[in-house]
């Protein structure tokens, strides 16, 4: 019996994040939708500058994310990063600085979680199932496991920014940037938002979000977390955000069950299985949300007791949404915001 999993979680989120967007606003915002790196991204803006309008606006974030698109999508075979996974070659392989920058920073965060983060853990992806790959018929076997875990490993790309370029000391070594790539889109949407002078936005990509200034009338922007189930569609806590970011990772989209056992696309690399755990949801609250997307995933995979522990020591600001016998206990952790939950 396998089960995956409906709508993913950005489709909620966009619908929920629309709601709590449009309350309270006296001047038209401008709206905007679209795909980007494998996902969909939805944007608010307010106050557009004399010399920007919507036209302009949608112009200039189709242009940002078609660039992030074609340095780091694995959807797109052409792009730097899938170069970089097909090439062979142990010389340094030249890259855009961007790249060269994400790389360092998934680097740090691997550091940081002790190898939980890994942005070399494709072969387990594949081997689970939920890579460009058809999903396994079975559950890998603990040879097939070993042989996985054998590949991969942060360690084995290096990176250099000046002149950017990566390289790989362990031969076939890829990397696979899916879970920080959205919030550097978003990251990237939003400093050029900021540079074209518009100041009160949100910008939403696949659910990791960063917002600018206000709503009218110094309106906070409310961003919703979503409550940890995969069958209904709510909110969970709702948070004030300005001026920064929020990622969420989660255990309860992107999955498929197998003998009554649920089995989510975030891979433990240390066990080199999907994380099992009573952890079902982490967001993470940082003024960059290249960091915050790194951080939900990494912690996600440490897991309840070892995520938080990480969390408190670091005062990440983050929120905790663990399983319990009656339902769900939370726990915020660093200078989460002040949230309210809904029931
Ligand atoms: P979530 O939003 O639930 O954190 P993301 O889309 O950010 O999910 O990241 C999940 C994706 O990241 C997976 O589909 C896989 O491609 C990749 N991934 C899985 N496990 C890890 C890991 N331990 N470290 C880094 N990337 C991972
Ligand atoms: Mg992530």
């Amino acid at each position: 019996m396998r089960k995956v999993s409906g709508l993913p979680r950005w489709a909620v989120l966009a619908g929920l994040l629309f709601m709590l967007a449009g309350c309270g606003s006296d001047s038209a915002p401008v709206k905007l939708q679209g795909r980007a790196i494998g996902t969909t991204y939805s944007i608010v803006a307010y106050n557009l500058p004399d010399s920007l309008d919507a036209q302009q606006m949608q112009k200039g974030v189709e242009q940002v994310v078609a660039g992030v698109n074609s340095v780091m999508s694995l959807f797109n075979p052409g792009s730097e990063l899938s170069r970089f996974n097909a090439y062979k070659g142990e010389d340094w392989f030249q890259v855009s600085k961007e790249l060269a920058v994400v790389v360092r920073t998934a680097k740090t965060i691997s550091l940081l979680t002790g190898g939980a983060f890994d942005i070399t853990v494709a072969p387990l992806v594949n081997l689970w199932g939920f890579g460009p790959d058809a999903r396994p018929e079975r559950i890998p076997s603990a040879e097939q496991i070993a042989a996985a875990q054998g590949g991969i490993g942060f360690d084995f790309v290096h990176v250099r920014t000046d002149p950017p370029a990566l390289k790989k000391v362990k031969p076939g070594i890829t990397i696979d940037l899916a879970a920080i790539a959205k919030g550097y889109c978003v990251d990237a949407v939003a400093d050029w938002l900021e540079q074209s002078g518009v100041s009160d936005f949100m910008v939403e990509i696949g659910g990791e979000i960063r917002t600018g200034g206000s709503k009218p009338g110094k309106t906070p922007w409310l961003i919703g977390v979503e409550k940890p189930t995969s069958g209904g569609r709510a909110v969970q806590a709702v948070i004030e955000l300005s001026g920064r970011a929020m990622a969420t990772s989660g255990d309860y989209r992107n999955y498929f069950e197998a003998d009554g056992k649920r089995y989510s696309h975030i891979i433990d690399p240390v066990s080199g299985k999907p994380v099992s755990h009573s952890l079902v949801s982490v967001s993470v609250v940082e003024d960059s949300c290249t960091m915050a997307d790194a951080l939900a995933t990494g912690l996600m995979v440490l897991g309840p007791e070892q995520g938080i522990k990480l969390a408190e020591k670091h005062k990440l600001s983050a929120f905790f949404i663990v399983k319990t016998a009656d339902g769900f206990a939370e726990t915020a952790t660093g200078n989460f915001p002040e949230h309210k939950t809904l029931k």
